[in-house]
């Protein structure tokens, strides 16, 4: 399947051979055909999948069709976050370059002013987040009443948000004849209630199975003591010499005081989360972009919908409450095929988290002992350990027993070995991971030879854990 054959528009065709996109990404093969034939569509898609331009490409495509002399918005895309407003709204500008469509992107944090200017000079398409398009809407700003097209982008993350009567009173100010297209990573009840108000007859076109890890992401628990995860963090990024890390933490204080620790460390860390101004996480996300800065420490809320092309490392610092939140913070890598790894770094108390995340996720994510960081002590001083884990740990082991497979279905002709781990280099010897893990030897898988400079604090083999990049 080629782009050809999806019967887009040549400009839109220029502008992805200029974007280097070959060929279209599933999502994009089964939505874009029923979008351009009029239907409501259901995506079932996570970020990093392609699915802004599955929705962005068919949107163009038709407001083409339609009188593009008005400069009324046609088409409306929501998203639940300002970071993910101004990527979709990227997008839209960078597929729709050739053609004299206008977009304009709206969301709270930075002045109305500019944005009522850019609604007068005439749009064609809004991406906005729900709040400060109603603001808009009650001054009266912004007419909404020839809007075609209506793209509800990451819906469950906009009900998580509490969206729901916002999008409610934006529905009511649209016509009622439109076509409306619902992406969502995750279906819950919620979102099936939503998408049977809002969809007609709706295509359901869905790529990666429901709550399902991408593919190419693979993912690694180390056990750790929260008094601990800051050096463990730091021993990751520079003795694996990591270059891109995004850190998510769970409160904003803890994004603040990880980017100053790291800082001080000599790593060059930004925080980003919600108190943080909209013009601060700009610059913050272009520096991190732009190799300038090493790593990202951030809130769910803040990272949400980020688009960092080929991001090789997510690390949770704390696990997320929400286990969906685990499937959307390693969305942030392994995306458009790239390779990616996500660590979590788990302490006593991220324990309970840990296994709803296991269940939605269907499998248990390989874990892994690191020499002086290792021992169920460590893990937790006071010995309160989950009844399992000192039950399955003969050798004092927290997690042994557990994590012995795969978290992540391997791609078909891909064996353990000749996949990248965590160091991005190849697993030596992959069959050996299901062999119980003792604490001395804190993995039963071989490692690349070692990095000399570079030692655990104690215990364990020095250059065995350490080799691993
Ligand atoms: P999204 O899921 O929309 O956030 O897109 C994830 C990433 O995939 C973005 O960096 C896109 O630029 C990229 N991408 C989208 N479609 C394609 C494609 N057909 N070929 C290669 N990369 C793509």
């Amino acid at each position: 399947m080629t782009f050809e054959q999806l019967g887009l528009r040549p400009e839109l065709l220029s502008a992805l051979t200029a974007k280097g996109y070959e060929i279209p990404t599933p999502i994009q093969a089964q939505a874009i055909p029923p979008i351009l034939d009029g239907s409501d569509v259901m995506g079932g898609a996570q970020t990093g999948t392609g699915k802004t331009a599955a929705f962005t490409l068919p949107l163009l495509h038709l407001l083409m069709n339609s009188n593009h002399a008005e400069k009324r918005p046609r088409a409306l895309i929501l998203t639940p976050t300002r970071e993910l407003a101004a990527q979709v709204d990227e997008s839209v500008k960078t597929y729709g370059v050739h053609l004299p469509l206008k977009s304009s992107v709206i969301f709270g944090g930075v002045g109305m002013e500019p944005q009522k200017a850019a609604i007068r000079r005439g749009v064609d398409i809004v991406v906005a987040t729900p709040g400060r398009l109603l603001d808009h809407c009650n001054q009266k700003t912004i007419d909404l009443s020839r809007v075609e097209i209506l793209v509800l982008d990451e819906a469950d993350r906009m009900l998580d948000m509490g969206f729901i009567h916002d999008i409610k009173r934006i529905l009511a100010l649209l016509p009622k004849v439109r076509q409306n297209l619902l992406f969502s990573a995750t279906f819950s009840p919620a979102i099936k209630k939503l998408a049977d108000g809002i969809l007609r007859n709706p295509t359901l076109v869905e790529t990666v199975r429901h709550n399902t890890a991408a593919e190419t992401v693979e993912q690694m628990v180390y056990p750790v003591h929260k008094t601990r995860k800051k050096d463990l963090l730091k021993q990751l990024i520079t003795v694996g010499e990591w270059k891109q890390v995004l850190v998510f933490t769970r409160t904003k204080g803890g994004a603040n005081q990880l980017a100053t620790y790291l800082n001080k460390a000599n790593i060059p860390a930004l925080a980003i989360h919600g108190n943080k101004s909209q013009n601060a996480r700009t610059k913050a996300l272009a520096e991190f972009k732009a190799g300038e800065i090493r790593v990202l420490t951030a809130t769910d809320i803040a990272a949400r919908g980020l688009d960092i092309d080929k991001l090789p490392h997510v690390v949770n610092y704390d696990l997320p409450n929400v286990p969906e939140d685990y499937v959307h913070r390693i969305g942030r890598t392994g995306r458009a095929g790239s390779e990616g790894v996500a660590v979590s770094l788990i302490g006593a108390e991220d324990v309970p988290l840990l296994r709803p995340i296991e269940r939605l996720l269907k499998c248990k994510i390989e874990s892994e002992l690191i020499p002086g960081y290792q021992s169920a002590k460590e893990i937790d001083p006071d010995s309160q350990l989950p009844p399992r884990a000192s039950r399955t740990a003969g050798s004092g082991n927290y997690f042994a027993g557990r994590g012995s497979s795969r978290s992540t279905p391997k791609k078909s002709g891909a064996t353990s070995s000749s996949r990248g781990n965590a160091t991005g280099k190849p697993r030596v010897d992959p069959s050996s991971s299901n062999k119980p893990r003792s604490e001395s030897k804190p993995s039963g898988t071989a490692r690349t030879p070692s990095n000399s400079s570079a030692k655990p604090k104690s215990g364990g083999e020095p250059g065995k854990f350490w080799g691993r990049r």
